[in-house]
């Protein structure tokens, strides 16, 4: 019987070390209502077992030898059976998309203009929608500006800032051709775009049908077939600010996405030059924009992290938390493998950000299929015309994502457990409704707003 107390006191000790932990974790992190629940959670076990020692013996024995076994099971559940994560799924052909027909080249669209005429001629469906919501006031203009006019200026600074960048984007290749090993490169890359700001980085080959087809944006040519016919990708991610992202979907939101394209621009534009010395042709992918390819499903096979219910990437330390960027090159590299991390099992499960998006543009059912992928399709009209009412970039979904949650090792172990079986992605996803909120509030921005 001693045996059952010992390991029961154990056991406690476990349980109340973790919250200890989460409650620690929470104050850092000044999430008020999980540090107040998670500290409820801690004296709740601390009284029961206060509680179970003052019971007579043997019922002390049986009650710490029953929260032993019950301990045990849920570790079993936790690893077994292991998660069968699914790749993302490719069903069919993948045709090229048209930067012509992206919501953002839509709306770059003048009435009246030839280019209008030219689109809305071949695309009549898109026109009835395109023009309803070309009647609400633009992102960043009056009357949002208004709401917060030094956030708005600063954002509208940082995009001022992209249009200058545009031109950058590739030049002369220098005619000595440094030699290297494949594996050199590749290592040299990487590190350059990490010691430039990049926080995650990864290559792959460049394939034809994440290419665009035609301009859409930028000084190219609006139509201009789109020729890239570099052989490798270089993807890379930064970091966005999770106290900004909180803000969402207000001023300080938009201001921290002009910042990470920013710095995105900058590291593709130095990484694409620094190649290009090299003696091989490079060519950055700008936001603002003068993108030939599709940044996503590139980093997706980049092994930058999967797909998820939301549409963008979701990384695995930083969630859909992230700005991408990206640089194609000749330069010889050794492609990564697409990472499996159990989003799709993880986002089949949770439905977070389809019940907190104020557009109810993303999906809370089943994927469908989609240009040859099967995936959640976002509703891209229905979340446009919710950024032009708020006047930002949204970002309620990227915020309630539990995959946002920060970089540490606390977050970290939870994320690594989700991605080993099924009962820690249930469990997970409750918790977090749990201890976070199901629509968990917006915060004031380290920007004071
Ligand atoms: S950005 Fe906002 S509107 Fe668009 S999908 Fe996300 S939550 Fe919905
Ligand atoms: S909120 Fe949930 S469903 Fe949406 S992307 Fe994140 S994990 Fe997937």
């Amino acid at each position: 019987m001693e045996i059952f107390i010992v390991l029961g006191e154990f056991t406690f000790l476990l349980l109340i070390c973790s919250f200890l932990v989460f409650s620690l974790y929470s104050l850092i992190e000044k999430e008020k209502r999980t540090f107040w629940r998670s500290t409820l959670f801690l004296v709740g076990l601390g009284v029961v077992n206060f509680g179970f020692r003052l019971a007579p013996s043997p019922l002390n024995a049986w009650l710490f030898g029953a929260v032993f076994g019950l301990f045990v099971i849920f570790l079993i559940f936790l690893f077994v059976p292991p998660l069968k994560k699914k790749p993302v799924e490719i069903v069919g052909k993948q045709e090229k998309v048209d930067e012509r027909d992206v919501i953002f080249a839509r709306f770059d669209l003048i009435e009246g203009t030839q280019n209008y005429m030219d689109y809305y001629g071949r695309k009549p469906e898109n026109r009835k929608v395109d023009d309803e919501i070309r009647k609400i006031p633009d992102i960043l203009a009056t009357p949002h500006f208004e709401k917060s006019p030094a956030l708005f200026s600063l954002a509208a600074a940082e995009f001022d800032f992209l249009e200058h960048q545009l031109t950058q984007v590739q030049g002369e290749v220098f005619p000595e051709s440094v030699r290297s090993s494949p594996s050199d490169n590749t290592h040299l890359v990487k590190d350059i775009a990490k010691y430039l700001g990049a926080d995650i980085c990864g290559v792959s080959l460049l394939d034809q049908a994440y290419v665009y087809s035609h301009v859409g944006r930028g000084p190219e040519p609006f139509g201009q077939k789109i020729v890239l016919e570099h052989k490798y990708a270089v993807a890379f991610a930064v970091e966005m600010d999770l106290g900004m992202v909180a803000s969402a979907p207000r001023a300080p939101v938009v201001v921290e996405t002009g910042k990470k394209y920013v710095e995105a621009a900058k590291i593709s534009i130095i990484v694409a030059r620094f190649i290009r010395r090299l003696g091989y042709p490079a060519r950055a992918h700008v936001a603002g924009s003068n993108y030939q390819a599709m940044l996503p499903p590139i980093a997706w096979m980049s092994g930058l992290g999967e797909l998820g219910r939301i549409g963008i990437l979701i990384t695995e330390r930083f969630g859909p938390r992230v700005r991408l960027g990206l640089v194609t090159t000749d330069l010889p590299l050794i492609p990564d493998v697409p990472k499996r991390l159990g989003v799709q099992e993880f986002c089949q499960r949770c439905q977070k950000c389809a019940r907190n998006c104020p557009a109810q543009a993303i999906p809370d059912g089943d994927k469908s299929e989609e240009s040859g992928v099967r995936k959640w399709v976002l509703n891209r009209e229905e979340c446009y015309r919710f950024w032009r009412k708020a006047g930002t970039d949204c970002a309620m979904c990227i915020y309630v994502c539990p995959y946002s949650k920060p970089d540490n090792s606390f977050h970290d172990f939870i994320r690594k457990m989700a991605e080993r079986s099924s009962f820690a992605q249930s469990l997970s996803i409750r918790a977090d409704d749990l201890f976070y909120g199901r629509s968990p509030r917006k915060k004031i921005s380290p920007l004071g707003i």
